[in-house]
Order: C-alpha cells, then sequence, then structure tokens
C-alpha cells in the first residue's frame, strides 16, 4: 500500500489496520517552511502528504495536519490547523462516520479553512482549525464509558499539540464530551457552564442567523422577516432556536423536516399553535431546498447546494447555519449568483456559535458588549453590517458573494495577532522539530 490513491482511498478502518501493522499511533503532515511542500511524519505516509499537496479543491496550505489512533477504542482522531496568524486554529470538534480515509480528510481540510474565514470576518483573535474524530456507526457510540475514554484521549491529543489547536463542541458532541476532553487538556472552549464556559451556543447562532438573514432582506428591498415564509432543513438545536425568534418576528408561516421523527414530533409540540408545517424525511429527501418560500434555511449538513439542487430552488434567500453548504465553493456559488438567488455565505452568518465561546478566558458579564456588538447594526464586523456588506460589494462587482467573502476573510485572516503575531506556526514548528509523533500521549 504506497500510492497514495491506494492510501487516501481505502476503507478508513482498513487505513487503521495499516497504522498498527506499522506500529504508528501519531503522524502528521506539515508545510516545510523552507521548500513550501508537504511533509509526513513517517515515510510511509508520504504519498498521503504527496495526495494533499496536489489537490486543489480542499488542501489550501495548511500548516498542518495532526493525528492519532486512540489506544482504547481505536478510533482515528485527527486536529487539522488551517491559518494561525491571527491566533491559534480554533474550532469544534465533529465526531462523525468516514466510508474512506479521503472523506476523513476532505471534511477535516474544509471544516478547519471554514473555520479560518469565520473567525476572522467576526474579528476574532483567532485562526481556523477543526478536530474530527471518526466513529464506526455501531461502535457503542452512545454508550458513556466507551465515549468517555474516546473523548479523554483527544483532550490528551489535543494538550499534546501545546496550544496550536483550541478544540470546541461541534457535530455528533456534546457538553459531556466537552468535560471529558476538558479532563486532560485546557486548549478548549464551549465547556459547560458549571466548569467556568459559556454553555450551549445555539441561541445565540441562530440570533446571528437572523441578523443575516435581516441584512439579505434588507439588500433585496424587502423590509422585515414580517409576514415571510421560511424553510428550514433540520429541527436541530439551531433549527428549534431559530424557529423561536422567526415567530417573535411574525413570519407567517416556517416549513420545517427533519430525519428524526421523533424529534419532529417534539418540536411540533413545542410550537403547537403557531403556523409550523414540521415533515419526517428520509436522509436522500431534498424536498425541503425546492419549497417554495422567501428564505432557504439550511441548518442540517452540508454540500445541499450543488449542480443536482440548485437548478430547482424556488427561494429568494438563502440563509442558515450548517457549514459548507456549497458542495464546490466557487462552482455552486457561481451558479446561485447566475441564478439570481441571494446566497448568505455560511461562514459570514454562522459565527456566533464560535462568537459566544470565543473568549470564554475574559469572563462575562450581563448583555455582554463584546458578544453583542456582533448582533447589533453599529459595528463594521457584526454579521449585519458585513453581511450588508459582502452583498452590495458583490452586486457592484458582479462577482459571487462567496468570493467576495472569500476573499475578505483571507486578507484580514493574514493579519498577524497584535501581541503573539504568527505563534501557531512557532508551535508547530516546535512539534516537528521535538519529534511530537514519538511520543505517546495515553491516558
Ligand atoms: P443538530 O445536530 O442539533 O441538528 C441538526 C439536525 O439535522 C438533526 O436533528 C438531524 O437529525 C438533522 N438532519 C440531518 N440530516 C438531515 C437531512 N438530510 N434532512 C433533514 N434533517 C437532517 O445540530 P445544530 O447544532 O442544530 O447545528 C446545525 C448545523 O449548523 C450543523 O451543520 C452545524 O455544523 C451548524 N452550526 C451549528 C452551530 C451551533 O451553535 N450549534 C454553530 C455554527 C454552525
Amino acid at each position: 500500500m504506497t500510492q497514495s490513491s491506494e492510501l487516501v482511498h481505502v476503507p478508513l478502518q482498513e487505513f487503521v489496520q495499516f497504522l498498527n501493522k506499522e506500529n504508528i499511533r501519531k503522524f502528521f503532515f506539515v508545510i516545510d517552511p523552507q521548500r513550501g511542500v508537504v511533509i509526513s511524519s513517517h515515510p510511509k505516509l508520504q504519498p498521503i502528504a504527496d495526495f494533499l499537496q496536489s489537490d486543489t479543491r480542499d488542501f489550501a496550505g495548511h500548516e498542518g495536519l495532526f493525528f492519532q489512533v486512540s489506544k482504547r477504542h481505536g478510533t482515528l482522531q485527527g486536529a487539522f490547523v488551517h491559518r494561525t496568524n491571527r491566533g491559534q486554529g480554533s474550532g469544534g470538534l465533529r465526531y462523525w462516520h468516514y466510508e474512506k480515509l479521503e472523506d476523513f480528510l476532505r471534511d477535516g481540510l474544509r471544516l478547519s479553512r471554514g473555520m479560518t474565514y469565520k473567525n476572522a470576518l467576526a474579528g476574532l483573535w483567532w485562526g481556523g482549525g477543526k478536530g474530527v474524530i471518526a466513529h464506526e456507526r455501531a461502535a457503542g457510540i452512545h454508550d458513556p464509558r466507551v465515549r468517555a475514554a474516546i473523548f479523554q484521549e483527544f483532550g490528551a491529543f489535543v494538550a499534546s499539540l501545546q496550544g496550536c489547536y483550541v478544540t470546541a463542541e461541534d457535530v455528533g458532541t456534546n457538553v459531556t464530551d466537552m468535560a471529558n476532553v476538558f479532563s486532560r487538556n485546557r486548549f478548549i472552549t464551549c465547556i459547560p457552564q458549571e466548569y467556568g464556559g459559556s454553555g450551549n451556543p445555539s441561541m445565540a447562532t441562530a440570533r446571528g442567523i437572523v441578523c443575516g438573514m435581516e441584512a439579505a432582506l434588507e439588500f433585496a428591498g424587502a423590509p422585515a422577516l414580517e409576514r415571510k415564509t421560511i424553510a428550514v432543513q433540520g429541527m436541530g438545536n439551531v433549527a428549534v432556536a431559530l424557529l423561536r425568534l422567526l415567530f417573535e418576528r411574525n413570519v407567517a408561516k416556517v416549513i420545517a423536516c427533519d430525519i428524526d421523527a421523533e424529534l419532529v414530533e417534539r418540536v411540533r409540540n413545542v410550537f403547537a399553535g403557531r403556523n409550523l408545517e414540521g415533515y419526517v424525511v428520509s436522509a436522500d429527501d431534498i424536498s425541503i431546498l425546492h419549497t417554495g418560500c422567501d428564505i432557504l434555511a439550511p441548518c442540517a449538513i452540508g454540500a445541499i447546494l450543488n449542480p443536482r439542487t440548485i437548478p430547482k430552488i424556488r427561494a429568494k434567500i438563502i440563509c442558515g447555519a450548517a457549514n459548507n453548504q456549497l458542495e464546490d465553493p466557487e462552482r455552486d456559488d457561481h451558479a446561485l449568483f447566475d441564478r439570481g438567488i441571494v446566497y448568505v455565505p455560511d461562514f459570514l452568518v454562522n459565527r456566533m456559535g464560535i462568537v459566544n465561546c470565543a473568549n470564554e478566558q475574559y469572563g462575562y458579564v450581563l448583555r455582554d458588549p463584546f458578544f453583542e456588538r456582533h448582533l447589533k447594526r453599529d459595528w463594521e464586523y457584526s454579521v449585519f453590517q458585513m453581511t450588508l456588506s459582502v452583498l452590495r460589494a458583490s452586486r457592484t462587482s458582479q462577482e459571487p458573494p462567496g468570493k467576495v467573502a472569500v476573499r475578505r476573510a483571507e486578507e484580514l485572516s493574514l493579519v498577524d495577532h497584535p501581541i503573539f503575531g504568527h505563534r501557531g506556526q512557532q508551535i508547530i514548528s516546535s512539534l516537528v522539530e521535538g519529534r511530537w509523533h514519538e511520543n505517546p500521549c495515553d491516558v
């Protein structure tokens, strides 16, 4: 198994077996600052480094990718550090199933870059990173003891990275998992409130989405959310908070769906008496995306805006919480623009989860101005102003909004931290010099 195509395309479990056979517990891929090429901790894994180097879709000069196979349950755990000029690579931890190594890598690469953009556009002094743990479908993922072991090992892994990556909660993880990570690692945000953390970010995220919707409506010349019809994909944490805010603003109707029948029933009950049409879908049912509505709010999964779905979208505006809604960031951004649909880039409006926990170390005050300014209209980095300004610039330059937002995010993300400079890169260089991959971090 030496060709990159073989290594990257094998089922993930086969790759883990390969690592076990080669006695590789920890490995990394980093950019060699002198030569500007991707190098691997182990010569046997260089084909993966070559795959990354040649990939133009998802690999974007990521500063460092670090991995371990956990000792107790054999999970592949990764920390993807994209860019750290503004500060440590910060982004949540996803616990998800992946068929192939390539799927795992691509998810981490895209999500970590998205975090660089989100943090930069929000004016936060953080870089972009993401944690990913791959789970086997039936392997006790709901068993608290199994989870505790997996997340404690991830905690020790992140601690060993000496602060170039700061983790948090994301899809597939919860506050208990965060408490387990926190028990072995201080480089973490989104810890439970009883540990001094900021707690569940869903309402904060939903408030940001509403600001984005209002900016898009203003841009489109429609006055407000009142009497609008909104279609929401997903009825999970953010969607429920969003529904609450939308009904408070007297929308005419919300049409929403989820694959979880019990959840749909529960949410219907919560909003009994409101004009909510909630229905159950199978995972491949994309009817919600083609529903007649004013605003479509994707709040479930990524890559749902693509050549199969875009031609039939009837919404005038798309603005939702799901990360990486465009399957192909350039192609699908253009396709929506060409169809005259106002697409609000996800990383522009779904920042409030990370904003909520970004400054945990500075403590809390009521109506915190460092939080609330993101949701007001008088700060240039607020969700409303950033969204409006990106949409207006897009109209002026006749470029799709995603492209405009990425360009701004790229510029902002290259600004060095005012005190610590590009310290994340220095940490990564120290890890490489100290032969990080040879030091076990067992718990
Ligand atoms: P969640 O897991 O609570 O909710 C997601 C819901 O989507 C689940 O109920 C799930 O059953 C449903 N779903 C999955 N596949 C579906 C499909 N094909 N069709 C319809 N429903 C489907 O997650 P969440 O915290 O509400 O986050 C929603 C999205 O927003 C995620 O993509 C997440 O990454 C993103 N996001 C969340 C936050 C936050 O603060 N929670 C912040 C930023 C971004």
